[in-house]
């Protein structure tokens, strides 16, 4: 088969949060099931370019209609963890992909609608039938749209538009003229109205419409999404669609995250032998609280890797701190806040906390630190308020840290209490606090059951060879849902 992935981010070279994870594991994992993969991404300023393999221009100029004009775009493919992966460099004067980040800027949508339409373009260009054109959250959903209106018509063959909806909180909302900017007829506003902002589109439910099949990336999630009492514009959207809908769980790259060979990690070692992998740990412990001034002790150490944003639960996370300080734990945070209001927040408690040797608030995207993390940790701590799938839990485990999980979304398809982690389910003070004080009290007092719950994480089959398969049916299955829009 041939599948295309259009995505906005791509581990390790552009890599935001669990949608990179996801881009390079999924395409890894077809590509060893020998399908021909190829993933599009915006040449971003920030692409980390000492990642991408053999780099070099395909397309000198590729035209591209936007805002009522053509624009230049050069066209660079290199691979990118062995997968072919194709770069569009725009020219255009907005420098749409030369803002030193990812997302975060006011024309977001303009950018991403742009390369939406340039991606098409390269594609028609390119003069060779697709068998899945793979799509991913609102950045890339207007593709959808675009291919049915005007790529199909000059020629693009795609047997099948997939979108997977990573996290249906971020909607990409945005004023009615994209579509006209994209190319787009104004007759279909209607089809893709926002109804919460009647001048608006809503790009998220663009994809939703258009898309021949969609999944979320766990089956709760899914499930959660299409539950009735769910208010809100999108649940009528989503139970509209709802056969369209399947939930698949994701992976983790068993590559990029594997502790026998880490580059990361100053010590190596395997979920066959628990007991040795017990005492590298300690051993990686030892290396990570000189890494960051934190006292040699006899204790567990807590963590969380995440994004600091309301999802992610960053009141529960600063609870969790206390307490586990209070137990006689350390704990360690590494965080990526992306608005200033909460980066300051979190510095305020850094200085605050600054004269104690049990805590260390990392307040920064650091992925070589984020493996040394996971790997000498003894709990990781994921309290979301709300998680479509949550592969920090999956990657701790498979580096022998126990995940700490609030029971919602994809964590509930995850983590079985005092089995494979500790789960609670308020995302209350108590809550979290009793789950903490069981997974200390298990850590202090019951070391046996303590490695028995490392050894079952460790040993279950976290990678994408399982969610791959899905993946495959879903992609033979005959789409479930007509264009009944067009
Ligand atoms: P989300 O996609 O909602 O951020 P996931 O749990 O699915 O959450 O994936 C998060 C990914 O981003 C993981 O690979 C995690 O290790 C990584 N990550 C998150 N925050 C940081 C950080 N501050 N530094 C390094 N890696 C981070």
């Amino acid at each position: 088969m041939r599948i295309v992935h259009v995505a906005a981010e791509l581990a390790p070279i552009a890599k935001v949060g669990g949608l990179a994870d996801v881009l390079l594991g999924l395409s890894r994992a077809l590509s060893e099931k020998k399908h021909d993969v190829e993933i599009i991404l915006p040449k971003y300023d920030c692409l980390d370019l000492k990642a991408i393999e053999n780099l070099q221009v395909a397309v000198h100029d590729l035209p591209t209609f936007f805002a009522g004009k053509s624009h230049h775009n050069t066209i660079w493919q290199g691979r990118v963890g062995g997968i072919k992966t194709t770069f569009i460099e725009s020219h255009d004067l907005n420098n749409f992909f030369a803002r030193k980040t990812i997302y975060g800027a006011p024309d977001d949508p303009a950018r991403f609608s742009y390369f939406c339409r340039a991606a098409l373009e390269y594609l028609l260009k390119c003069r060779q039938k697709i068998d899945i054109l793979h799509l991913h959250d609102w950045h890339t959903a207007m593709v959808a749209l675009l291919y049915q209106d005007l790529y199909q018509p000059q020629g693009l063959k795609c047997s099948k538009v997939m979108f997977t909806i990573h996290n249906l909180a971020y909607e990409g909302v945005c004023k009615r003229e994209i579509l006209t900017q994209a190319g787009l007829s104004t007759r279909r506003f209607e089809l893709i109205k926002d109804e919460n902002q009647p001048r608006s589109i809503n790009l998220l439910k663009c994809g939703i419409v258009c898309a021949d099949t969609i999944t979320t990336v766990s089956p709760n999630y899914a499930k959660e999404i299409l539950d009735p009492k769910e208010n809100g514009f999108l649940n009528k959207v989503v139970t509209r669609w709802k056969k369209k809908f399947i939930g698949v769980l994701n992976g983790i790259d068993y590559t990029y995250w594997n502790p026998e060979n880490d580059p990361h990690l100053p010590f190596h070692y395997s979920a066959n032998n628990v007991s040795q992998a017990l005492k590298i740990k300690k051993k990686l412990k030892a290396h990570l609280r000189q890494t960051l001034s934190l006292a040699d002790e006899e204790c567990p150490i807590v963590c969380a890797i995440t994004r600091l944003v309301p999802q992610k639960g960053p009141e529960l996370i600063k609870q969790a701190i206390f307490r586990t300080l209070e137990k006689g734990g350390q704990f360690v945070l590494l965080g990526s806040a992306l608005d200033p209001k909460t980066h300051e927040e979190f510095y305020k408690l850094k200085r605050k906390l600054a004269g104690s040797d049990h805590v260390h608030l990392e307040l920064t995207y650091n992925e070589p630190l984020s493996h040394l993390v996971y790997a000498a940790s003894d709990l990781f701590l994921v309290p979301s308020i709300f998680e479509p799938c949550g592969l920090t839990p999956m990657v701790a485990m498979r580096y022998g840290t126990i995940p700490l999980v609030r029971k919602t979304g994809g964590l509930i398809d995850i983590i079985r209490d005092e089995e494979n982690g500790f789960a609670f389910g308020p995302p209350t003070t108590e809550g979290i606090y009793s789950a903490l004080d069981r997974a200390l009290g298990c850590w202090f007092n019951h070391p046996q059951k303590w490695k028995r719950i490392v050894e079952t994480g460790m040993q279950q089959d976290w990678s994408w060879n399982q969610p791959a398969e899905e993946y495959l049916k879903i992609y033979h299955e005959n789409s479930v849902a007509v264009t009944e829009f067009s």
